[in-house]
């Protein structure tokens, strides 16, 4: 719990960013404290030690940090869901609604993934199109999500339940009402 608390205590609250009425969990100074870094990998690492999975998906761009640590810390390759335009193809691409318009993530496609077992990382989940995207690729190209992991659930934007409609579970690390 000690090391839980100090994770959450390098996260910082900006009300009203980007836009009014949004509190923004920014986890980059979580990222740049030695320990509290340590510590979020740790659990995660510690979690997945004992799951039998193939890789590691992280979502561009705070997914790549703390996803490639964690891939890193357990001897796993490590998969980028890149925004749309990034990566050389064949990639296959999905559109998914953002709180402000949509956006686009891609995964490369050049290759049979088939029987992959997947944990995909991201940052924060809030809405959970962002993981829901992420997780559509992850099977398009022919691989199975073991489970969702992120640092921070916002809990009451209810993201956690749209992956549970898609048959995806969820793990965080914190949550905040
Ligand atoms: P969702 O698609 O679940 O609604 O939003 C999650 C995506 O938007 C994640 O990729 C995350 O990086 C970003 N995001 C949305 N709100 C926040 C926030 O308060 N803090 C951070 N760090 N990222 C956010």
């Amino acid at each position: 719990q000690a090391a839980l608390d100090h994770i959450k205590s390098k996260i910082r609250e900006i009300k009203d960013w980007p836009k009014t009425g949004v509190t923004f969990r920014d986890v980059c100074p979580l990222f740049e404290d030695p320990k509290a870094f340590h510590e979020a990998v740790d659990f995660l690492r510690d979690r997945y030690s004992s799951v039998q999975f193939d890789i590691v998906a992280g979502v561009e761009a705070r997914g790549f940090v703390i996803g490639s640590a964690l891939a890193y810390s357990l001897g796993k390759g490590f998969l980028p869901l890149r925004k749309e335009g990034k990566l050389p193809g064949p990639n296959l691409s999905k559109t998914y609604e953002l709180e402000y318009g949509s956006s686009t993530l891609e995964v490369q496609n050049f290759s049979s993934r088939k029987g992959l077992r997947v944990v995909v990382v991201d940052d924060l989940l809030a809405k959970g199109g962002t993981l829901e995207a992420a997780c559509f690729l992850i099977e398009s190209c022919g691989g199975t999500v073991v489970e969702a992991s992120v640092l921070v659930e916002l809990s009451t934007l209810g993201g956690r339940e749209v992956l549970k409609g898609r048959g995806w579970k969820t793990f965080s690390l914190l949550q905040y009402d």
